[in-house]
C-alpha cells in the first residue's frame, strides 16, 4: 500500500487526511501549525497530536505528505514547515504548498483563482502556462481583510468608537462583551493586546453573522465590507493573470456564511465574474487531486 497524507493548515487548525492507495482512510484534526502565527513549539505540539490520531502505528510507512499552510510565504517557511512534519513521515517525500492550491484543487480545479476566507484571507491564482498572480495573504498584522480576524476586529473597534461616543451598548456590543466576559468596552483594548490570538478573535466572527442575519444594519455593513474586500482580492489577481478558469471560494466564513457568500456572488458577478464556486468539501481533499495530477505528469 501507498500512504499519502494530506494536511490543510489554517489559521485555527489543522486537518489531516490519510490515503491508502487513494482511498481515504482516516482523518484527524488539531490546532493550527501555520508557523506565522503560532511558536514552533505549538505548531510541533499540534501536528505530534494530529499524526499520533491519523497514523497511530507511526508514520514510517507514509510514502508522501502533502501540505497545504497559510503563512507560508518564502522557502524558508516551508523548509521550517518541512522540518516540523518530518519527524512523522520520516521516509516521505514532503511538499509543501499554499493553502490556495488545496482550494483550487479541492474545487478540481487546475487553473482558475482561489479564495480563502477564514481566520485569514488571501486570492491566487494559476493559468494554463503557469503563470501565477496572487493578492492579499500578508497576515492579519499586515492585511487580512474580509477574514474572520477582520471581521471580528472590526466589530471591537465599532464597540470602542460607540462607547467612546457614550451610546449605550447595542445588541452587537452586548454579544461582543459576552462573548469576551467583560462587562466595558475598554477591557477589550487590553485584551486585544494581551496576546489573545488571531484564532481566538476569528472563532467569535459567528456573532457578527448572526447580527446581520438578524437584521442589525452595521453588522451587515461589516459583512459587506468583508465582500468587498475580498472581491477586490479576486480583481488584483484578474489585472495580472485574466480568469483562466472558477473562482473558487474555501475557508470557514467563504464556506459557512450564506450572507458573505451571496453578497460575493452579486459583486463578482456584477463585474463579469460568474463561474464561482464556494467549496463544500474540505480543502484537504484537495490533495488527492493534487497527487494524481502529478503522478499523471510524471512529476
Ligand atoms: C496568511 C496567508 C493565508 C491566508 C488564508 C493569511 O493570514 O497570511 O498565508 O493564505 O491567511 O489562510
Amino acid at each position: 500500500t501507498s500512504l499519502v497524507v494530506g494536511l490543510d493548515i489554517g489559521g485555527s487548525k489543522t486537518h489531516g487526511a490519510l490515503w491508502a492507495d487513494g482511498v481515504l482512510v482516516g482523518e484527524a484534526r488539531a490546532g493550527s501549525a501555520n508557523v506565522q502565527n503560532v511558536t514552533p513549539d505549538d505548531a510541533a505540539r499540534n501536528l505530534a497530536e494530529l499524526f499520533r490520531e491519523l497514523t497511530p502505528a507511526g508514520g514510517a510507512d507514509v510514502a508522501q505528505v502533502v501540505a497545504g499552510s497559510g503563512g507560508v510565504d518564502t522557502a524558508g517557511d516551508a523548509e521550517r514547515l518541512r522540518g516540523l512534519i518530518r519527524p512523522h513521515a520520516p521516509g516521505a517525500a514532503i511538499d509543501v504548498v499554499h493553502d490556495t492550491r488545496l482550494i483550487l484543487a479541492a474545487g478540481g480545479a487546475r487553473t482558475g483563482i482561489a479564495v480563502i476566507a477564514g481566520t485569514g484571507s488571501v486570492a491566487w491564482g494559476v493559468d494554463g502556462e503557469g503563470r501565477e498572480a496572487r493578492s492579499g495573504g500578508w497576515g492579519y498584522l499586515l492585511g487580512d481583510e474580509g477574514s474572520g480576524y477582520w471581521v471580528v476586529r472590526e466589530a471591537v473597534r465599532r464597540t470602542l468608537h460607540r462607547y467612546d461616543a457614550g451610546q449605550q451598548p447595542d445588541d452587537l456590543d452586548a454579544a461582543v462583551l459576552a462573548l469576551n466576559g467583560v462587562a466595558t468596552p475598554t477591557e477589550l483594548i487590553g485584551l486585544f493586546h494581551s496576546g489573545a490570538g488571531r484564532t481566538y478573535w476569528a472563532a467569535q466572527s459567528r456573532a457578527v453573522f448572526d447580527a446581520a442575519r438578524t437584521g442589525h444594519a452595521e453588522a451587515g455593513g461589516i459583512i459587506e465590507r468583508a465582500a468587498g474586500d475580498l472581491m477586490q482580492l479576486v480583481l488584483d489577481v484578474v489585472d495580472v493573470i485574466g480568469l483562466p478558469g472558477p473562482v473558487v471560494l474555501g475557508g470557514g466564513l467563504a464556506m459557512h456564511q450564506p450572507d458573505l457568500q451571496a453578497r460575493l456572488r452579486y459583486r463578482l458577478s456584477d463585474r463579469g465574474i460568474d463561474d464561482v464556486v464556494f467549496l463544500d468539501r474540505d480543502p484537504v481533499m484537495g490533495v488527492q487531486f493534487l497527487v494524481a495530477d502529478s503522478g499523471r505528469a510524471g512529476r
